[in-house]
């Protein structure tokens, strides 16, 4: 908990959408059967789940009345407007003239707002987030401190990173592209089953076989098998050592999860789709899955620390989600996660990270197979001149 108060007070919140498009779509080039409908949609024949041809994300700036100005972000791939209201219409009414040295307290009492009726999570969680995030960052540049400082000490100066997504069109290129990275010193790679065009056993065989004996390699299994399918192919995988199955069955189904992770041999790892300790809590304390992904830009940082700290108090470990952003949300999970003795690694997002890495100042680095931590007041970044003329303000 953050203590005292900061004799200062939220002024006023300003909300911005973020172009972050691209030329080839996140996940690679569309498969047989995708199409991109006229609102700029696409389905995944892989998973059935909707992406963006241009990538989006949401940030927020929080101002305070003497001046301090926190940058906060969450997801934005999809309907970022719809969180963009939620914030200006509910939320931002609820925030102004409170202390931000309280980001704990306000974080609790807004996501008490709509609590009874069911708005825990999805869309509303995200606004929330985006907000507490600024708020965090706030509160470090006001004691001069990181966020991994305010979140209990800065426990380590780097955090390795795995190489997620071999966005290719063919195996043979997403081998590839994975040596590629494997020449840069990254000894960690996940591949997506949805693009596994071959299938997981083909996909994993030959990444093994590029990479070597020593490399870890995780499955991303997109929430598409069920339970009994799941186990089958942690069978058929064990003899090409896979690191870790992420996701295998659909995120409803915990007590099919929690099957998997009783009866494969692998490591099972969930949670880029959770927002809350609560969320987490009917997975962990079910043991359910052996490896916890918070993703910053749903979790914001009171629920990732939340998360991080229960899962670790369970014996887990902590791989944080990376999903598409600007780099403040990815700052604030590497600051969050340097606080956590269990956060062993991180993902990286390199097909997101590299172009966009300007966006935040060149301040975050991803070198070597690992993230280096920031060690400056609040998240470490800032929005570049590039990055603002790649916002457009959402009005009120
Ligand atoms: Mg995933």
């Amino acid at each position: 908990m953050i203590g005292g108060n900061s004799l200062d007070q939220v002024k006023g919140i300003e909300v911005f959408i973020v172009d972050l498009s691209q030329e080839k779509p996140y996940l690679g080039s569309l498969r047989e059967g995708e199409k991109v409908n006229e609102a700029g949609y696409l389905v995944r024949k892989g998973n059935r789940t909707v992406y963006p041809v241009k990538n989006r994300s949401l940030v927020v700036r929080v101002e305070t009345r003497d001046g301090v100005v926190g940058w906060g972000e969450t997801y934005g791939l999809v309907a970022p407007r719809a969180t963009a209201e939620i914030i200006h219409d509910l939320l931002v009414g609820f925030v102004i003239g409170r202390d931000p040295f309280d980001v704990e307290r306000v974080h609790d009492d807004l996501y008490d707002l709509m609590r009874v009726r069911g708005y825990t999570g999805g869309f509303y969680h995200d606004a929330i987030a985006a907000i507490d995030i600024a708020l965090w960052d706030i509160v470090g540049k006001i004691k001069g401190v990181s966020v991994s400082e305010l979140a209990g000490g800065r426990r380590v100066e780097r955090i390795p990173a795995y190489v997620s997504g071999l966005p290719e069109d063919t195996l043979a290129e997403r081998c590839e592209l994975a040596q590629k990275w494997q020449a840069q010193g990254f000894d960690s790679f996940k591949f997506a089953l949805p693009i596994a065009d071959e299938g997981a056993v083909e996909e994993l065989k030959s990444l093994r076989e590029a990479l070597g004996g020593n490399a870890r390699i995780a499955a991303d299994l997109h929430w598409s098998l069920t339970a009994e399918e799941s186990i089958d192919l942690a069978r058929e995988l064990s003899s090409f050592n896979p690191w870790f199955l992420e996701a295998p069955v659909a995120p409803e189904c915990i007590e099919a999860l929690r099957k998997v992770a009783k009866q494969c041999e692998q490591k099972i790892a969930a949670g880029e789709e959770w927002r809350t300790l609560h969320e987490a809590r009917m997975r962990i304390d079910r043991e359910a899955c052996h490896i916890v992904q918070p993703e910053m830009g749903h979790t914001g940082i009171t629920e990732f620390l939340r998360i991080g700290r229960h899962a670790e108090k369970y014996g887990l470990t902590v791989i944080p989600h990376a999903t598409i952003g600007s780099g403040i949300f990815l700052a604030a999970s590497l600051q969050a996660a340097a606080s956590l003795d269990c956060a062993t690694d991180h993902e990286y997002q390199h097909s997101i990270f590299g172009p966009f890495r300007h966006f935040t100042g060149d301040r975050l680095r991803c070198e070597e197979g690992a993230f280096t931590v920031l060690d400056a007041p609040g998240l470490g970044v800032e929005p570049s001149e590039a990055m603002k003329k790649a916002i457009t303000l959402i009005p009120a």
